[in-house]
């Protein structure tokens, strides 16, 4: 039990936070989301993703804060990286702007502790996640929570839960670039 130490999990969408949410809870955090969406495309795209989260944090009664969806921030953020391949440069600028975006909220609320659920996707490099998470979370004088949720059949686990909770499961990363 970790004595309901507060904690701001970073959600990059509702499947792949469906296993971190409830095993957090059940490790005793006092957990409060937090979405980006920022580099989602489109904004049909963005919609479906935001009512899967929604139906995610209603199903684990726990807040939300969700970042209001400004594309063109996120653009700036990758500019000159936009013909990179998937898992290259533009992704840990986005990763970047994402943590910066969490860090900030997690300030603002009071939380110790900052994570993602980014390593649940077998596709992602967990090392760089949690790396730039622990250098971002340590400059805004937070604890990073190091996961790679992954692990133990993490991302089976995600698909049957999604499954179970009716949630949209989107087919590429986000991202207008993932998306082409
Ligand atoms: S592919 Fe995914 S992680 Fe990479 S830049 Fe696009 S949205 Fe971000």
């Amino acid at each position: 039990m970790n004595n309901d130490r507060k904690i701001l999990l970073h959600i990059c969408c509702a499947p792949d936070g469906s296993v971190p949410v409830p095993d957090l809870i059940a490790e005793g955090w006092d957990v409060t989301g937090y979405f980006y969406g920022s580099n989602i495309h489109p904004f049909d795209e963005y919609s479906k993703r935001l009512e899967a989260l929604n139906i995610l944090i209603a199903h684990n009664s726990i807040p939300c804060e969700v970042s209001s969806y400004r594309p063109e921030e996120w653009l700036e953020n990758v500019k000159g990286l936009e013909n990179e391949p998937e898992g290259g440069k533009r992704c840990t600028e986005c990763f970047k702007c994402q943590f910066n975006s969490a860090a900030l909220t997690a300030k603002r609320l009071g939380c110790e502790y900052l994570s993602t659920t980014l390593t649940i996707s077998p596709h992602k490099n967990v090392s760089l996640i949690n790396s730039l998470g622990e250098s971002i979370a340590s400059s805004y004088g937070l604890k990073w929570e190091t996961r790679i949720w992954r692990k133990n059949n993490g991302f089976l686990r995600s698909i049957k839960a999604s499954h179970e909770l009716g949630l949209y499961r989107q087919n590429y990363c986000g991202c207008i670039f993932s998306k082409n």
